[in-house]
């Protein structure tokens, strides 16, 4: 009887938690969208022109307020991995196309650094059956990484294989400034930011990576690190070409 109670009060305040979320995400998205539409047309001199000054500042909010949607999205998945409430749809796309699609986002933060991607995806059938949103994030993590965490002129590769298993072997490599090997095994933790102070790009929130290998393994898939102090990092995902799809009520 005991046991029974507990569960049902552990399983209200889940769901409470899960209400707390979806509401959350709502009320702080919403304004946040505004902040970031109305900052680009301000921005863009739709509404008349600008001084320096004025642009310097309203390109501050606009870059803040998208950091923060960032940081909020990122929140929330976290949360729905947690309560086991993150909807996977699955659906058949190209890999490549979602590598190029990926890259593309995050050229202009590469050319800023001028650093170079790469791609070698020559695989006969690049067609899988995952959720191509979150095959997209996941990569979108590891490339603003690779970027980040690189030396101005550094290089970035990422590599395609498909094993015998039904396997998707992809690998992300920079020519960055490494990861000590004490650091290697805490950076899939949630909050985990190593080099703070010390690099010079913008940080991010720590989470990346966490939910990168959440979002990994909720499809059965996995995710590891080489990497040497100094001379870069390879992150390797190795995922099933197809994946279940686990809808939660
Ligand atoms: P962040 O938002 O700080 O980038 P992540 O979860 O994506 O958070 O990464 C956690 C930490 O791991 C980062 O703060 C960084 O110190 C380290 N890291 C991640 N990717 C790389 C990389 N490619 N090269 C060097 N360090 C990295």
């Amino acid at each position: 009887e005991e046991l029974r109670e507990a569960k049902e009060r552990a399983e209200l305040s889940d769901r409470a938690k899960s209400d707390f979320l979806a509401n959350m995400s709502h009320e702080l998205r919403t304004p946040l969208n505004a902040i970031i539409g109305f900052s680009q047309m301000l921005v863009d001199q739709k509404a008349g022109p600008l001084n320096p000054d004025q642009k310097e500042f309203l390109s501050d909010i606009l870059k803040s307020a998208e950091h923060l949607l960032e940081v909020i999205n990122d929140v929330l998945d976290l949360a729905k991995v947690a309560t086991g409430k993150l909807e996977l749809k699955a659906q058949s796309f190209s890999l490549r196309e979602a590598i190029a699609e990926t890259c593309g986002i995050v050229k202009p933060m590469a050319d800023e650094r001028n650093v170079t991607i790469s791609v070698d995806a020559s695989i006969h059938n690049d067609l899988v059956t995952l959720d191509p949103l979150r095959f997209k994030q996941v990569l979108y993590n590891l490339l603003s990484n690779a970027i980040k965490y690189n030396h101005a002129n550094g290089n970035v590769k990422v590599g395609v294989t498909v094993d015998g298993q039904k396997q998707i072997q992809l690998q992300v490599k920079d020519t960055g400034i490494g990861i000590k090997e004490e650091d290697l095994p805490r950076i899939f933790d949630d909050f985990v930011q190593l080099n703070i102070g010390t690099t010079k790009v913008q940080q991010g929130t720590g989470l990346g990576l966490a939910l990168t290998k959440k979002i990994l393994e909720q499809q059965n898939g996995s995710i590891t690190v080489a990497s040497e102090i100094g001379h870069g990092s390879t992150f390797t995902i190795v995922l099933p070409l197809a994946s279940e799809v686990h809808e939660h009520a």
